[in-house]
């Protein structure tokens, strides 16, 4: 038999405490943690009026995700309550709302998973397809593939009997401006393009915990504004943008999905958990400082086997709530403290 090389023996090892703590009373009987996206975005920039819509927005997500598990339903079901409410809320880019790519259309992605069995499914590169969320699970759920993309996605969304939208449902007057903005500022260089107010914020997702242990986690996007030649980021890749795993947690990301792809940052916080007993806070914010000193930036949201949710990010916002069974409930967009480097600053609000 060969012989496991020395440093894949010595995780093996460390994995046992953290399989051992699995199964210690949760911290939480149920735990949700939601996103509507991360980028840089000053106080400044937001008007009261617009902040109070996003928080509103945020909150009645988080609501009927936590209406779920607190009436004793799946984690599951919890995750897709939150991201079809946010993918039809045109202030975040999924869904309607999403931005749009470099001819003008919208071009969506979405993937789910759940954390007992490690089921998955995916899709890509879709255009009529009212929620993502939805075409992703129903993946998931049939079985034979985990990713599916364009006209053949579409076509099983048909066959499963999925809502379809047309193109023009999707776009929204700000997201038209937003792509005028960046073919203007791609011909000219004197032309400035905030890149995260307008390229990309708000993709959305959701993880959640149930009462009986079970963990999942989902993802929806529009992906990147002006995005092209077939682009797909981090979002529908299931172990980049979104993971889940009873033994050690469920995981969202946003952020430059180029480098959450390579940095392979939601199996990433999983593993780190499950083969080094790090706790979710611990872990989440090491793949974000990898995915930091790669060049990248966003934030991920995770809930703990146990049901403790954390969030960490690199930006100076991201758009979050959590919630779980001890009375935990908040939702908050800025970081109050000025980003650092390496960044960590979501750590500080534990
Ligand atoms: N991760 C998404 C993508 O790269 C964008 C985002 O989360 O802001 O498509």
């Amino acid at each position: 038999m060969a012989r496991l090389p020395k440093v894949l023996a010595s995780a093996l090892a460390l994995s046992v405490p953290a399989g051992v703590s699995a199964q210690a009373a949760p911290q939480a009987e149920w735990s949700i943690a939601i996103h509507g996206g991360a980028g840089t975005l000053s106080r400044d920039a937001m008007t009261p009026a617009r902040e109070a819509e996003y928080t509103a927005a945020l909150q009645a997500a988080l609501d009927a995700g936590a209406a779920v598990l607190r009436d004793g339903g799946e984690a599951q079901d919890a995750v897709v309550a939150v991201v079809t409410l946010l993918e039809d809320d045109p202030l975040f880019n999924a869904g309607r709302g999403a931005v749009l790519t470099w001819e003008g259309g919208v071009s969506l992605d979405a993937s789910f998973m759940r954390g007992d069995t490690r089921a998955a499914g995916a899709a890509a590169g879709l255009a009529h397809v009212r929620h993502p969320i939805l075409l992703a699970r129903a993946i998931m759920e049939d079985g034979r593939h985990v990713f599916l993309s364009g006209e053949g996605a579409e076509e099983f969304a048909a066959d499963q009997g999925l809502e379809r939208a047309e193109t023009e449902w999707f776009i929204t007057p700000r997201r038209r401006d937003s792509l005028e903005q960046f073919r203007a500022a791609q011909d000219d260089p004197q032309v400035t393009f905030n890149e995260d107010a307008e390229h990309r914020y708000g993709t959305v997702g959701a993880v959640a915990r149930d009462v009986r242990g079970n963990l999942a986690a989902g993802t929806s996007t529009g992906g990147t504004t002006g995005k092209r030649w077939g682009r797909i980021g981090d979002s529908p890749v299931i172990g980049a943008g979104t993971y889940a795993d009873n033994r050690a947690c469920a995981v969202s990301a946003t952020g430059t999905g180029e480098y959450f792809l390579r940095a392979g940052v939601a199996q990433g916080i999983c593993a780190l958990m499950r083969l080094s007993g790090m706790g979710p806070q611990e872990a989440a914010d090491q793949l974000i400082v990898e995915v930091g000193d790669m060049g990248g930036d966003g934030g991920v949201i995770v809930v703990s086997a146990q049901g403790e949710a954390a969030f960490s990010f690199n930006t100076s916002g991201m758009y979050r709530g959590r919630a779980d069974s001890n009375g935990l409930n908040e939702v908050a967009i800025f970081t109050d403290s000025p980003p650092v480097d390496p960044p960590m600053q979501a750590a500080a609000e534990h």
